[in-house]
C-alpha cells in the first residue's frame, strides 16, 4: 500500500444489511454533520442500483418525492436529506444510478472506446462505478466523502457496487477508507431479548464479497447492553466501540446527537488515522431541536395532494415546515388531504378548521378539480395559502375561472383545447418528445418587486430557485390578472417569466412556480415557508398582518 498522504480525500462506504429502510440516509447525513462540525469538508453520495437513468421518471407512489439539485439533477430524496442537514448544495454527482453506468458505458461501446474488446460487468461496469465514486473527491472541494450503496447486501443488483467498493479499498489502502454497515437488531418480546443473529449473517456475507466492515451501526428499538456489544464486536470482527447502538428517535434530526454521544465521528476518523480537531460545534443544532420539542405554538396546516398515502412523496415540505415552524416556535400540525376527496359541497367541512393550505405540486389531470376548490375556498375566505408549482399553476386557473370569468380557463397539460389556456407550455418544451431530465429543471434566479409578500418574506430582489416543470404563467394575461388583484411578484430577469403570484387583497396568498421546499434547510428554513406559518399563526390567533412597502422581513429570520 502507498504511504498515507495527508492530503489524500478519505471514502467512507455506508452499506446496508438484513432489510430496506433501516435510515442508511439519515446516517450517513448525521455522520457528514458530525465531522462537518469537526471542521471537515463532506458531501455523501447515493449509488441506486436501479436501471432508470434517474429517479425522475418514477410514479412518486415507487420511490417518494424526486429531489432536484442546483444543477438541475432529478435524484433520490436521500440527497434532500443531505442537504437539508449539511446546508451544502449537491449536484448530480451525489447520485448515480445503475441506469446511468450502463448508458455511460453503452454510449462508449458505440463511440468504438472498446473496440475489439468484450464489454462486461467486471471490469467496465464496475471501472466506471469506481470513476463515479472518485469524482466528487477529485474536485478538490471535499475532504471527507462518504458514499450509500443504495439497497441490502445480497441483493443481485448490488453486487457490482459492492465488488467495486472492495477494489477502492483495496486500491486506496485501507487507512483512507472506512466501510459502515447498517443492520438491525430485532427485538423479541417473547424472551424480551435483542437477537444479533440477523446481523452476524450480513456481516458474513459482507465478507463473502471481500469487505470486512469497520463499524456497525446497529438499528434497535431497546438500548444495547455492553455483553451485546461485546458479543457483536466478537463475531463480527470489529473493535468494540465500533458497534454504534442506533435507537429509534423521535426525529431524524436527533440522530446526529445520538452518534456524538456514540462516538460515531471520533471511531470513523481514527479508522481514517484523521485528526479528531475541535469537539463538534453542536450548539445551533441543539438550539433548533430544543425548539422542535418544545413548541410555544400549534398551527393545523392541510397539504393538498393527489400522493398522500405515501409521505415521503411530499418529503421536502413537510421537512421545510418542520424547519419554518421551529423558526415560529410553532409545531405544524399537517392534515394530508387527498385532493380527490375534495369537492364544493364538502370543501367548508374539509378546510374550514385549518390556519392555512398548501397545495403541492404534481402532474396530470387527477385530482385537479379538488385542488381548484380548495384554492377557491381559501381565497375566498382569506385562509392563508402556498401553491407550490402545480399549486401555484391551480391558483392561476381557479382566479381566471371565478374572477376574471373565464370559465373554460385551464392549463393545457390539462385539456390542450381550453380557449383561456392561461398556464401554457413554454415554447422551448414544444418540440421535446422525450419524458426524462427534458423539463425546465434546476436553479433559475427570480427578480422579486418590492412590496410584495414576496419580498417580505426574502428581503431581497434576487433570488434562486429550483425548477422542474413544464408548463407556466400564459404573460398574454398578466394584465387581466394583475388588474384583478392577482399580482406577478417574481420574474424571470432573462425570460420574463412569471414566476411568483400573489394576491393583493388577501392576509397571505402566494404560488410559486419554483420548489423552495427543496432549499429549506435545518440551520437556514426557508423564508417563504417562514412567513407562510407566520401568517397562519397570526390568523390561528386572530390576528391580521400588515406589508408594508419595502419592509425586509428576513432580518428577523433564524
Ligand atoms: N405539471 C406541471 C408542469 O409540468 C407542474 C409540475 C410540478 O408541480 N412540479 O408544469
Amino acid at each position: 500500500m502507498s504511504p498515507l498522504n495527508p492530503t489524500t480525500v478519505r471514502y467512507v462506504f455506508v452499506t446496508g444489511g438484513v432489510t430496506s429502510s433501516l435510515g442508511k440516509g439519515i446516517i450517513s447525513a448525521s455522520l457528514a454533520k458530525l465531522l462537518q462540525a469537526r471542521g471537515y469538508r463532506v458531501t455523501i453520495q447515493k449509488l441506486d442500483p436501479y436501471i432508470n437513468v434517474d429517479p425522475g421518471t418514477l410514479n412518486p407512489y415507487e420511490h417518494g418525492e424526486c429531489f432536484v439539485t442546483n444543477d438541475g439533477a432529478e435524484t433520490d430524496l436521500d440527497l434532500g436529506h443531505y442537504e437539508r442537514f449539511l446546508g451544502v448544495p449537491t449536484s448530480q454527482a451525489n447520485n448515480v444510478t445503475t441506469g446511468r453506468i450502463y448508458q455511460t458505458v453503452i454510449n462508449r461501446e458505440r463511440e468504438g472506446a472498446y473496440l475489439g474488446k468484450t464489454v462486461q460487468v467486471i471490469p467496465h461496469i464496475t471501472d466506471e462505478i469506481k470513476r463515479r465514486i472518485k469524482l466528487l473527491g477529485e474536485t478538490g472541494e471535499y475532504d471527507i466523502v462518504i458514499t450509500e450503496i443504495g439497497g441490502t447486501v445480497g441483493d443481485i443488483e448490488s453486487l457490482p457496487y459492492i465488488e467495486s467498493v472492495r477494489q477502492l479499498i483495496w486500491e486506496m489502502g485501507s487507512s483512507n477508507t472506512a466501510v459502515i454497515h447498517l443492520t438491525l437488531l430485532p427485538y423479541l418480546s417473547t424472551t424480551g431479548e435483542l437477537k444479533t443473529k440477523p446481523t452476524q449473517h450480513s456481516v458474513k456475507m459482507l465478507l463473502e464479497y471481500g469487505i470486512q466492515p469497520d463499524v456497525l451501526v446497529c438499528r434497535t428499538e431497546k438500548p444495547m447492553t455492553n455483553d451485546l456489544r461485546r458479543k457483536i464486536a466478537l463475531f463480527c470482527n470489529v473493535n468494540i466501540n465500533a458497534v454504534i447502538e442506533s435507537i429509534d428517535a423521535s426525529t431524524i434530526y436527533e440522530v446526529p446527537l445520538l452518534m456524538l454521544k456514540e462516538q460515531l465521528d471520533k471511531v470513523v476518523l481514527n479508522k481514517l488515522k484523521l485528526a479528531l480537531k475541535q469537539e463538534p460545534d453542536m450548539q445551533a443544532w441543539k438550539d433548533f431541536l430544543g425548539k422542535l420539542k418544545n413548541p410555544v405554538h400549534e398551527v393545523r396546516i392541510g397539504l393538498v395532494g393527489k400522493y398522500i398515502e405515501l409521505k415521503d412523496a411530499y418529503k421536502s415540505i413537510a421537512e421545510a415546515f418542520i424547519h419554518a415552524g421551529v423558526a415560529n416556535e410553532c409545531r405544524v400540525k399537517l392534515e394530508w388531504i387527498h385532493s380527490e376527496k375534495i369537492d364544493a359541497e364538502h370543501v367548508r367541512a374539509q378546510l374550514a378548521e385549518l390556519h392555512g393550505v398548501l397545495v403541492a405540486p404534481g402532474f396530470g389531470e387527477r385530482g385537479i378539480e379538488g385542488k381548484i376548490t380548495a384554492i377557491r375556498f381559501a381565497r375566498e375566505n382569506k385562509v392563508p395559502f402556498l401553491g407550490i408549482c402545480l399549486g401555484m399553476q391551480c391558483a392561476v386557473v381557479e382566479f381566471a375561472r371565478h374572477v376574471l370569468g373565464y370559465a373554460d380557463a385551464h392549463s393545457s397539460e390539462m385539456n390542450p383545447g381550453s380557449a383561456h389556456p392561461v398556464i401554457d407550455m413554454m415554447a422551448e418544451q414544444k418540440e421535446i418528445t422525450n419524458k426524462g431530465g427534458t423539463m425546465r429543471l434546476g436553479e433559475y434566479a427570480c427578480s422579486v418587486h418590492k412590496g410584495t409578500r414576496a419580498f417580505q418574506a426574502y428581503g431581497k430582489t434576487r433570488i434562486n430557485e429550483r425548477h422542474r416543470h413544464r408548463f407556466e404563467f400564459n404573460g398574454k394575461y398578466q394584465d387581466a390578472f394583475e388588474q384583478a388583484g392577482m399580482v406577478a411578484s417574481g420574474h424571470n430577469p432573462d425570460n420574463g417569466l412569471v414566476e411568483i403570484v400573489e394576491l393583493k387583497n388577501h392576509p397571505w396568498f402566494v404560488g410559486v412556480q419554483f420548489h423552495p421546499e427543496y432549499k429549506s434547510t435545518v440551520l437556514n428554513p426557508h423564508p417563504l415557508f417562514v412567513r407562510f406559518v407566520k401568517a397562519t399563526l397570526d390568523r390561528a390567533s386572530g390576528h391580521i398582518s400588515e406589508i408594508r412597502s419595502g419592509e425586509s422581513a428576513a432580518s428577523s429570520m433564524v
